[in-house]
């Protein structure tokens, strides 16, 4: 039996783990299929503290994963496929295991997961001009024309952001109707350097001499095929907690995002606690989703020494 478990390898877990090992507590850190998390897609972390030139998200992890082994924490690769919750030790099944995991403490640092659009070029030129992501790499089109997609407060948000370093943000909606806030599309309105293409479904990214060239849509009030030219395409369509192997026992919000105390990492159970983008629905960054880490770690080590001390008076 462990004394706490961590599931997710992004910052959040590997903070929570370096936290956790460092204190004795000899966490067992499980694995998924995407080691490291959102970042080991990113190419060049330049806003992480501490980093003065920058750092490539997946050195970033692996430095993170290593200074956690450094202090003891175990690892294991592995899919979650379900969680026993009602009562303490919790279970943890994965898949292919007959035998669940069995821990005091959980700490849930599962992530969230972008959406994508799913249309041709789109996966192929992830990091040579498509993004999920704009504080990440809007830095890397400087003067350049880009294209957000989506229509909701991301992609507005987003759009804003990036008429810092683009020269034309053009944003495309597939309805002529945004599904953002009025604040936000009054503050984008405003801005001089967005161009709007309501009313068109992407239909491809298209690829340029170097990554992308641009955007192809459907004008859905003419019918007819047309070419946005962009160096970048941003995706900006909402974002999937990965929450569903808990099975509805932890309490979250309607978006399916992990609801915590506020101040604290706290779940509805006890013992239970979540970071990282799992339960942010705002911050979304690698150095909130590393701090809310530290708050899980701390706030399970206080746990267990609450079960510890129960346990002598009894
Ligand atoms: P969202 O509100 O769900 O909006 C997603 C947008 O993407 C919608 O406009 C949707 O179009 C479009 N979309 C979805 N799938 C698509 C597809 N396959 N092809 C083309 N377009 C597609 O997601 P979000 O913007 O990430 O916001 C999520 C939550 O976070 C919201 O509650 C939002 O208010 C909040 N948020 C707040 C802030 C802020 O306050 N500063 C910033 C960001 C996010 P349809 O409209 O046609 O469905």
């Amino acid at each position: 039996m462990y004394k706490s478990i961590i599931v997710g390898t992004g910052p959040a877990g590997l903070t929570a783990a370096i936290y956790l090992a460092r204190a004795n507590l000899n966490p067992l850190v499980i694995e998924g299929p995407q080691p490291g998390g959102q970042l080991t897609t990113t190419t060049e972390i330049e806003n992480f503290p501490g980093f003065t030139d920058g750092i490539m998200g997946p050195e970033l992890m692996d430095n993170m994963r290593k200074q956690a082994e450094r202090f003891g924490a175990q690892f294991t690769t592995g899919w979650v496929k379900s969680v026993e919750l009602g009562e303490r030790p919790y279970k943890l099944y994965l898949e292919g295991k007959s035998e669940p995991l069995v821990t005091d403490t959980l700490i849930i640092s599962t992530g969230a997961t972008a959406k994508y659009l799913g249309i041709p070029g789109e996966q192929d030129n992830i990091g040579r001009g498509v993004s999920t992501c704009a504080t990440c790499d809007g830095f890397f089109f400087r003067g350049k024309e880009i294209v957000v997609v989506g229509g909701g407060d991301s992609a507005l948000e987003e759009a804003g952001f990036l008429t810092r370093f683009a020269s034309k943000v053009t944003l495309v909606h597939r309805r002529s109707e945004l599904r953002g806030s009025k604040i936000m599309q009054e503050r984008v309105r405003d801005n001089v350097k967005v161009a709007w293409a309501l009313d068109r479904t992407p239909l491809e990214v298209v690829s340029g001499e170097n990554g992308v060239g641009g955007l192809k849509v459907l004008n859905n009030v003419t019918g007819q095929e047309e070419i946005l030219p962009a160096s970048g395409v941003f995706v900006a369509i909402g974002h999937h907690p990965n929450t569903a192997f808990l099975g509805g026992q932890i309490t979250t919000d309607a978006n399916g995002y992990i609801v915590t105390t506020p101040g604290t990492s706290e779940t509805n159970i006890p013992g239970v606690f979540a970071c990282g983008d799992v339960q942010d629905t705002r911050y979304r960054q690698a150095i909130t989703a590393a701090g809310s880490g530290c708050m899980a770690a701390m706030d399970a080590e206080k746990y267990i020494e609450s079960l510890e001390h129960s346990a002598v008076i009894m």
